[in-house]
């Protein structure tokens, strides 16, 4: 089969021809579809990530088909088609067995230290996978992990709307951001996109956020306005905005840090969070429970998967485009 394989950490990525690997026990071989392209796949590439494990193939952003499986595995058949977690969660844990699977501390990512997507073939562990009930966009299938799990864990576990609530989503058309607006606007919020680029409005106008405000400094001003402070803010950039998107909250507001860690840390005003009992929280991936919820919201068919379709054998293209923050929506490669 076609792999795209990073050997070595720092280096171009290389198409090359691999065996197809055999299911052990618990595990099924499943045909990729579709997957996405994640800004962690080029911070892996770019050697942020210690644990790396090389020669690899990238990815972790899956839909496919089971093709085959090993001992052990009852919960899928050949044929199936199915989602995955983008790791393997240990299953023993008091977060595994808490329903926090994704800050289990012995699992394994797909694409770090296990192949990854960027196959023609892959190897998924029977704990990671969720079947699908329903025929669903396979894009939609390849983001509803990594991008849509997560803002819905952002969103029920720590965000909580309640029908009318004014939700701030930053980043706005990136691939976390415009899926952020869609699931915001479906759990009932009224959502204000905020864009650094003018000539991404009109894309992100595509999902019908109820404010657009383009901005490339403060937009805490232009959001009070409107707004006179958001309940929650899904934080989708990082420290860039980090500080303009804390001042947008009201008294009492919460703030909901999602998807890839900047390297720079903003400068915290603890005097602003203390006064306004504002609370910031951290969102990691997503749980097994909020990845069957988006994908409940997708048999719906409310919300979308938006962004472009490329060949998996033009990864570094694809790479490029984000590394130059070009991207509108989700990047989705088929082998
Ligand atoms: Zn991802
Ligand atoms: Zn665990």
């Amino acid at each position: 089969m076609k792999a795209v394989i990073l050997k070595k950490v720092g280096e171009p990525l290389e198409v090359s021809e691999v065996d197809v690997p055999k299911p052990g026990y618990g595990e099924v071989l499943v045909k990729i579809v579709r997957t996405g392209v994640c800004y962690r796949d080029v911070l892996t590439v770019d050697g942020f990530f210690p644990r790396v494990k090389t020669p690899l193939v990238l990815g972790h952003e899956i839909a496919g088909v089971v093709v085959d499986k090993g001992d052990g595995v009852e919960e899928v058949d050949v044929g199936d088609r199915i989602a995955s977690l983008p790791y393997v969660p240990c299953g023993e844990c008091e977060y595994c067995r808490s329903g926090r699977e994704n800050i289990c501390r012995n699992r394994k990512w797909y694409g770090e230290v296990l192949n990854g997507s960027y196959s023609e073939y892959m190897l998924l562990d029977k704990r990671s996978i969720v079947k699908l009930e329903r025929d669903i966009d396979w894009n939609y299938v390849a983001i509803s992990s990594c991008v849509l799990g997560m803002v819905v864990h952002a969103i029920m576990d720590f965000g909580g709307i309640r029908e009318g609530d004014k939700v701030l989503v930053t980043g706005a058309s990136g691939g976390v951001g415009i899926h952020a607006v869609q699931l915001a606007k479906y759990f009932g919020g009224e959502v204000i996109a905020v864009t650094r680029k003018e000539e991404k409005a009109s894309f992100i106008e595509e999902v019908k956020p109820d404010h657009i405000i383009i901005a490339k400094g403060d937009f805490s001003k232009e959001v009070k306005k409107l707004t006179g402070g958001v309940d929650l803010v899904l934080e989708t950039v990082g420290e860039p905005t980090f500080n303009y998107s804390l001042r947008s909250l009201k008294w009492g507001g919460r703030m909901a840090v999602i998807g890839n860690v900047n390297v720079k840390a903003p400068q915290l005003p603890l005097g602003l969070l203390i006064l306004r009992e504002n609370l910031v929280h951290g969102v990691i991936s997503s749980t097994k429970k909020s990845l069957e919820k988006a994908l409940e919201i997708g048999y719906e068919g409310r919300v979308k998967a938006i962004g472009s379709e490329m060949s998996l054998w033009d990864v570094e293209d694809a790479h490029d485009i984000l590394r130059r923050g070009e991207a509108r929506g989700r990047i989705f490669l088929k082998p």
